[in-house]
């Protein structure tokens, strides 16, 4: 059982740019098995943890779940007391 959100579809840009306020688009397409074809993925955080970020990663068009990633990141963590 998933939280259901909202889900606004992505509507093509003429210009070919992706659009900045519906989320993060990775340079890279992956196969959806629902589309049948390579698709532009949407990068979705899913989880903040104190070693890095995980990501998902779903179709553009159908927001099939393609896959997941952690993103190790380096940075300062702050304890407040
Ligand atoms: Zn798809």
């Amino acid at each position: 059982m998933s939280p259901k959100k909202p889900f606004h579809p992505i509507r093509p840009n003429s210009a070919g740019r992706p659009q900045s306020s519906f989320g993060q688009f990775e340079a890279s397409e992956l196969f959806c098995s629902r589309c049948q074809r390579a698709v532009p993925v949407r990068k979705r955080l899913l989880l903040i943890l104190p070693e890095g970020e995980k990501y998902e990663y779903l179709c553009a068009f159908c927001s099939n779940s393609l896959g997941t990633k952690m993103e190790f990141e380096e940075r300062e963590v702050q304890i407040l007391i």
